[in-house]
């Protein structure tokens, strides 16, 4: 397991140290038209997966069942960002020169409603989408190190989508299998939850079995679960079998990490975790 991290680690270094181009921390804030922009443009197709229920529990109250069209709603709801204070930016900027793990990277950042997407940090395109609410109370030092561990975790994030399958051995190593498609049973289908951080589909072997993973909706809030899967089929496919399984009890085949049901979820944890301990 100890090589595995290790090589998780100087894979994502590589990445990371290409990215460097300056020793000044580069920061963009995004204004909130700017990242209406952002979100009409890269967020635009993932946003057709979204079923009602998730356009609803991640709309905030926003969202209106009477209007069919989701997609164009969220991409509504997701634009109503918030432009930044100065005291915001100042405490974000002061929170990447502490980190010697954040300073060299190209920072594009969008503030967001704290009342959509569930207040979940997230990355769309080369931007970091955070909620208000986590700014605000990024005051203390113990608060701004919660905040700079989430920075690193997003940035591996964009450098996922920026050098698409280059972790795929790693991940391969670690029990995951890219799957073309994975059925899941209709109910629980309409009540999944989309990751735009992990969009693609995976599954997971293990000595329990081989599972796939991933966020539903148990009323209004988001649960990760696990399904048995059988298959592949001859074009690739799975299909989901049996009730959910709680995913803790797969965790000691993932480095004992409760609740990263994707691969580049458990990348992006490691990473952070090790980084910032
Ligand atoms: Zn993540």
């Amino acid at each position: 397991m100890g090589s595995l991290l290790f090589l998780a680690l100087v894979v994502t270094a590589g990445v990371v140290w290409s990215c460097m181009t300056t020793r000044t921390p580069c920061i963009e804030f995004l204004d909130r038209a700017e990242a209406a922009e952002v979100f009409g443009s890269d967020a635009f197709w993932y946003l057709s997966l979204y079923r009602q229920a998730e356009s609803v529990a991640k709309g905030g109250g926003l969202v209106n069942t009477d209007e069919n069209d989701f997609r164009q709603q969220m991409l509504r709801v997701n634009s109503r960002c918030h432009d930044w204070k100065p005291s915001e930016m100042e405490m974000v900027q002061q929170t990447i020169r502490e980190h010697r793990a954040l300073q060299r990277a190209k920072w594009r950042l969008i503030k967001a409603d704290d009342r959509v997407d569930f207040s979940y940090p997230y990355t769309i395109g080369d931007c970091v989408v955070l909620p208000a609410n986590m700014l605000a109370a990024a005051g203390s030092s113990e608060n701004r190190l919660s905040l700079a561990k989430t920075l690193l975790h997003e940035h591996v994030h964009i450098l996922q989508r920026q050098h698409p399958g280059i972790f795929d051995t790693l991940y391969n190593a670690w029990g995951f299998r890219r799957a073309a498609r994975i059925e899941i049973p209709a109910d629980h289908a309409e009540r999944s939850v989309t990751n735009p951080d992990g969009l693609d589909a995976w599954v997971f072997s293990c000595p329990d079995g081989t599972f796939t993973m991933g966020l539903f909706l148990e009323g209004d809030k988001p649960v990760k679960r696990a399904f048995r899967v059988s298959g592949p089929d001859e074009q690739d496919a799975y299909v989901a079998v049996g009730e959910p399984v709680d995913l803790r009890e797969i965790s000691q085949w993932l480095f004992g990490i409760e609740g990263c049901y994707h691969p580049h979820e458990v990348h992006a944890y490691l990473v952070s975790e090790r980084a910032f301990g």
